[in-house]
């Protein structure tokens, strides 16, 4: 039994039921095995067995008082996985389904993705079972100010500096930064994705997408292609998915679909992404309403977006939402890139099927890595006290997301297969962090 096997069947022992966690793992641990062999100072220090356990995992209650003048009760999580190489760095995600188990998976991707940029940032991961859906601005301002009451002395600017995810956006990192100072006295970069007035980065909002898009660039340059022409299937509408689009589009290709958790709209003749905005960011409206504003579109309740034929599909909504059946449709339809704007939205047997199948694929801790690139500038600006320009953020995501793709390409090709960018991304992430941990001694 490899040395990765066991200890997957050591750790799926100690925490069972965390399946999202599980899958991280099994997708991660498989491709360190060369590295491994080659450096055997990794095993007798034991970076693995340290890096399957997080450093701190905090679980807290978050009391709140609704619009009724009703109590609910939500549970808070902040798993800060490992700081090696920086303070602690990733969002907040508000959803219902919000487990130790998914804050677990994110926090360690999040490890792994933060070396990816080169820039000095540990991996942590939070957020609430609170679903921001349907409530008023005042329930969302109230569950978020609890929600600080307790995460304010886990955080700080040189500590742990959270942002947005899944359901945290400008809004919501808005109150929780304005309860933070209210509590700690104190006007620094705890916080990223923070709103332009008070010291948000130009270019945070677009990072995420734009840089999924940068990354996408460079994979059809290997191929001497580019966006011209190309059909783009995107799932998601949220912040992600929309500024995908936005750059996709601008680029030169074609967007034909968009999702939410309800359905997903097609419109051949390209997706028009400003009525989008207005329905998701202005309305926090369904994508359904999409039709409203264009006739010719279809929408399809309940449905994935993975049968519309494309060259290039973003899945950019949650984890596990493209599956074996799925990837099956893209590789038959002729798509031939797929770019994970999400979290591990692809099961492992998924892209499986898709590598088999052709089709160049990027993982999500490459491919989403802008967005904390960007994160990290922002921090960079407010220890400055300076503000940069949207040009200026813009061409270092656009060079931070080029040199991604170069190492992971460059590392994929010493440790297996080139063009395996899911290894390259694993094993060019692990061994940044392994030797940070190796040269800090067994802390
Ligand atoms: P948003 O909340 O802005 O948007 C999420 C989108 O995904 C919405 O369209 C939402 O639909 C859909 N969605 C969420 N959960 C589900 C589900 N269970 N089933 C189907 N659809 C779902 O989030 P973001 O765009 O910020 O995040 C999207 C992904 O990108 C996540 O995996 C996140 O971790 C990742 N990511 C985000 C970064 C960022 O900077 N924001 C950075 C790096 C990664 P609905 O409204 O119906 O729920």
């Amino acid at each position: 039994m490899s040395y990765s096997t066991k200890l997957l069947d050591s750790v799926k022992k100690k925490s069972i039921g965390e399946s999202e966690f599980h899958q991280a793992l099994t997708e991660l641990l498989p491709t360190l095995e060369p590295v491994l062999n080659e450096h055997p100072e990794y095993i007798k220090a034991k970076i693995l067995d340290r890096l399957v356990e997080p450093e701190r995992q905090i679980i807290f209650r978050v009391p709140w008082v609704d619009d009724s003048g009703d109590v609910q009760v939500n549970r808070g999580f902040r798993v800060q996985y490992n700081s090696a190489l920086g303070p602690y760095k990733g969002g907040i995600r508000f959803h219902p389904s919000v487990s130790l188990s998914i804050m677990k998976f994110l926090a360690f991707e999040q490890t792994f993705k933060n070396a990816l940029t080169g820039l000095p940032l540990g991996g942590a991961k939070g957020g609430a079972d609170f679903d921001p859906k349907g409530k008023s601005d005042r329930e969302v301002m109230a569950f978020c100010q609890s929600f600080v009451n307790e995460l304010y002395r886990h955080i700080g600017a040189d500590r742990d500096v959270p942002a947005g995810d899944i359901g945290v956006g400008t809004r919501e990192v808005g109150y929780m930064y304005g309860q933070y100072k209210r509590l700690t006295g104190v006007h620094e970069g705890a916080f990223t994705g923070k709103g332009v007035p008070y010291g948000g980065s130009l270019g945070r909002t677009e990072a995420t997408g734009f840089g999924a898009v940068y990354m996408l660039e460079n994979m059809l340059a290997a191929n001497n292609e580019d966006f011209r022409g190309k059909r783009v299937v995107i799932s998601g509408s949220g912040n992600v998915a929309i500024y995908a689009a936005i750059k996709a589009a601008e680029l030169g290709a074609t967007i034909v679909t968009l999702s939410d958790s309800c359905g997903y709209i097609s419109d051949p003749a390209g997706i028009d992404i400003d009525s989008v905005k207005e329905i998701k960011e202005v309305r926090r409206g369904r994508i359904k309403e999409y039709l409203e504003f264009r006739k010719d579109a279809e929408y399809f309740e309940g449905g994935l977006v993975w049968s519309v034929p494309c060259d290039i599909a973003l899945p950019c909504a949650t984890q596990n939402e493209l599956l074996e059946d799925g990837a099956k449709a893209l590789v038959e339809n002729g798509c031939k890139y797929v770019a994970e704007g999400a979290n591990m939205p692809t099961s492992i047997e998924a892209a499986h099927i898709l590598q088999a199948g052709g089709v160049f694929f990027a993982p999500g801790k490459a491919t989403n890595a802008g967005g904390v690139a960007v994160s990290a500038l922002e921090m960079s600006q407010n220890s400055m006290r300076l503000s940069w320009s949207f040009e200026d953020v813009d061409a270092k995501l656009r060079d931070i997301m080029k040199n991604i793709f170069d190492s992971c390409y460059e590392t994929s090709g010493q440790y297996g297969k080139k063009g395996d960018l899911i290894a390259g991304a694993n094993v060019a992430g692990f061994k940044k962090v392994a030797l940070a941990m190796i040269m800090q001694g067994t802390v």
